[in-house]
């Protein structure tokens, strides 16, 4: 099996609100998304599809005829629309993210020849994206920031052991990174507020339960979890794992990027 993926973008603009509900509800809910003139995103779609390698052609489809099919299907429903007044499903849904992929994913998955839709990933901007991969369930991913030193030592190596296996790392006094932190979280949205997880209290959990922990922070020498372990950033992903897994139930995926070259995920 051979995966190909193609990206196609729009722009859309939308407003989480429910008609029944108060103006203070809605704002109560959906934070600043709930303007009722609403506010717009310029998207991105990743489009992967699977399917067998045709030994004529030497390809599996031909990507431009994915993007004819996705690009024909976006422009009708979606491109340059305000959502909510224009495209039938979403007045009577809420067009967050993960509802926009189920949208899409539903849209589209028929329409494909000779393939098979494999994955959909929609950024709304750089901090947040969904995505839907085969028939899972939907997740969500939301990006966080820290900066911290860290100093990459273990106590079950020798001095040298340490030196050849770290180098520059192993330096005694540290050194620092800007680190991304990526928190997925998988469920069926909810079906009144079409959202996998409430933003504004994972945000909340993720600053209190990790950012205010390890921004601008010596890992080794702050961080009570680093104590005793050595914090490369495998050791980091999965400690954040369970330090965030009690408070949040559908905890997916933990994704840390140590640089922009160095990328580690730990699932639990
Ligand atoms: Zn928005
Ligand atoms: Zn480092």
């Amino acid at each position: 099996m051979l995966y190909l993926s193609r990206r196609v973008d729009f722009s859309a603009m939308h407003s989480y609100r429910k008609t029944d509900w108060s103006d203070e509800r809605n704002a109560a809910v959906f934070g600043l998304c709930s303007n009722p003139n609403g506010h717009g995103h310029d998207y991105k779609l990743e489009v992967m599809v699977k399917g067998e390698l045709n030994n004529r052609s030497g390809i599996v489809v031909n990507t431009v005829d994915i993007k004819k099919i996705v690009s024909s299907f976006i422009e009708e429903e979606l491109d340059g629309k305000f959502l909510n007044k224009e495209n039938q499903y979403f007045i009577n849904n809420i067009p967050t993210t993960e509802n926009l992929v189920q949208f899409l994913w539903e849209g589209i998955k028929p329409q494909l020849d000779n393939c098979e839709l494999h994955r959909l990933r929609l950024h709304e901007n750089h901090y947040l994206y969904a995505e839907k991969e085969d028939e899972q369930m939907v997740s969500l991913t939301r990006k966080y920031h820290f900066s911290a030193a860290h100093r990459l030592h273990s106590n079950e190596l020798t001095q040298q052991e340490n030196v050849d296996l770290f180098g520059k790392c192993n330096n005694p006094y540290g050194h620092g990174h800007n680190y991304y932190l990526d928190i997925t979280i998988k469920g069926d949205p909810d079906p009144s507020t079409g959202m996998v997880v409430d933003l504004g209290s994972l945000d909340q959990i993720v600053e209190s339960v990790v950012i205010k922990k390890m921004d601008h922070k010596h890992l080794n020498l702050d961080v009570e979890e680093f104590k005793e372990l050595n914090p490369t950033s495998e050791v980091v992903a999965k400690v954040i794992f369970e330090m965030l897994a009690p408070k949040i139930p559908n905890l997916y995926k933990v994704g840390l990027w140590e640089t922009e070259k160095n990328y580690f995920e730990y699932y639990g």
